[in-house]
């Protein structure tokens, strides 16, 4: 076999061989991927049992956030209708998504677990303003909101 023709063969095998295998590829959207537990994706504002707000507004996960990607602006919580157990509470959170590179940080930071990373991932937008995702996008539902 002349030289030119040895790569082709060699390539067409190789193609052939992988023919039979089984298919790595996913046909995204109708087939997803089972992602690891510990998978980090979009976040979310958590409630306690009560459905008060965990956020205390303690800008710690802002200052965690090694891209600046989290703004958070705390006010006093009204005594006769709290937002959270605390003396304050999150009046804005906004995350920039853009910005953010899923390391955790801002979980592993905040003291009262209110901030978590869901393992929801399909966060792809046409448009940059829809990707800085505010307060009332973040905050789960209350349970009577949800039905
Ligand atoms: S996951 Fe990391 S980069 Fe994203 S908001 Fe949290 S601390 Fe910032
Ligand atoms: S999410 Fe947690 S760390 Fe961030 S401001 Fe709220 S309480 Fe503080």
């Amino acid at each position: 076999m002349s030289e030119p023709v040895t790569p082709l063969v060699k390539g067409l095998f190789i193609t052939l061989r992988y023919l039979f295998q089984k298919k790595v590829t996913v046909q995204y959207p109708e087939q997803k991927r089972t992602y690891p537990e510990r998978f980090r994706g979009r976040h979310q504002l958590t409630r306690h049992a009560d459905g008060s707000e965990r956020c205390v507004g303690c800008e710690l996960c802002a200052q965690a956030c090694p891209s600046g990607a989290i703004r958070v602006v705390a006010a006093e919580n009204d005594p006769d209708h709290p937002h959270s157990p605390g003396e304050r509470y999150g009046a804005t959170y906004e995350v920039n998504m853009i910005r953010c590179i899923f390391c955790g940080f801002c979980q592993e930071a905040c003291p009262t677990g209110a901030v978590v990373l869901t393992p929801f991932n399909e966060l792809a937008e046409y448009r940059r303003d829809p990707l800085t995702y505010e307060k009332p996008r973040l905050l789960v539902p209350r349970k009577e909101e949800a039905r």
